[in-house]
């Protein structure tokens, strides 16, 4: 069930602010608040999935392209597509999801810990 009330929502709604990178009438980019690698960009449908399971499988497949087609188009506005990038999507409680709002992690700008 998805919380109307989770903080991407609100930043969605323009309640909260947010750093923007790009947006337009179905996605946002954002930095993270809090990030940990040198630049760190959170991306975000504007339609109400909580995660990357429930995107993928309920949004419409034009908006699920549609989406990932932007995350890669924000990847160049970066400037880390040559160098490469790192994207993530958290899910749950295994995948320690905190904020129940699908969103895909992009980081790049250094060489990333090879924690995975
Ligand atoms: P996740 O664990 O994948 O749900 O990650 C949620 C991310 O949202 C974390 O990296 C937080 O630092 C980030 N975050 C939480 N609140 C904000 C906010 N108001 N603006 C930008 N990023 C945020």
């Amino acid at each position: 069930m998805y919380d109307n009330n989770n903080i991407f929502a609100k930043i969605i709604r323009a309640e909260i602010p947010c750093k923007k990178v790009f947006e337009d009438d179905k996605c946002l980019f954002f930095y993270d608040i809090n990030p940990v690698a040198k630049i760190h960009v959170l991306g975000i449908p504007k339609s109400s999935h909580v995660d990357f399971s429930d995107f993928v499988n309920n949004a419409e497949p034009s908006d699920v392209s549609g989406f990932f087609k932007k995350v890669s188009f924000v990847i160049e506005k970066l400037g880390i597509k040559n160098d490469g990038y790192r994207l993530v999507s958290n899910s749950g409680i295994n995948g320690r999801q905190e904020v129940p709002h699908f969103h895909v992690h992009i980081l790049g700008g250094e060489s990333l810990a090879s924690n995975l």
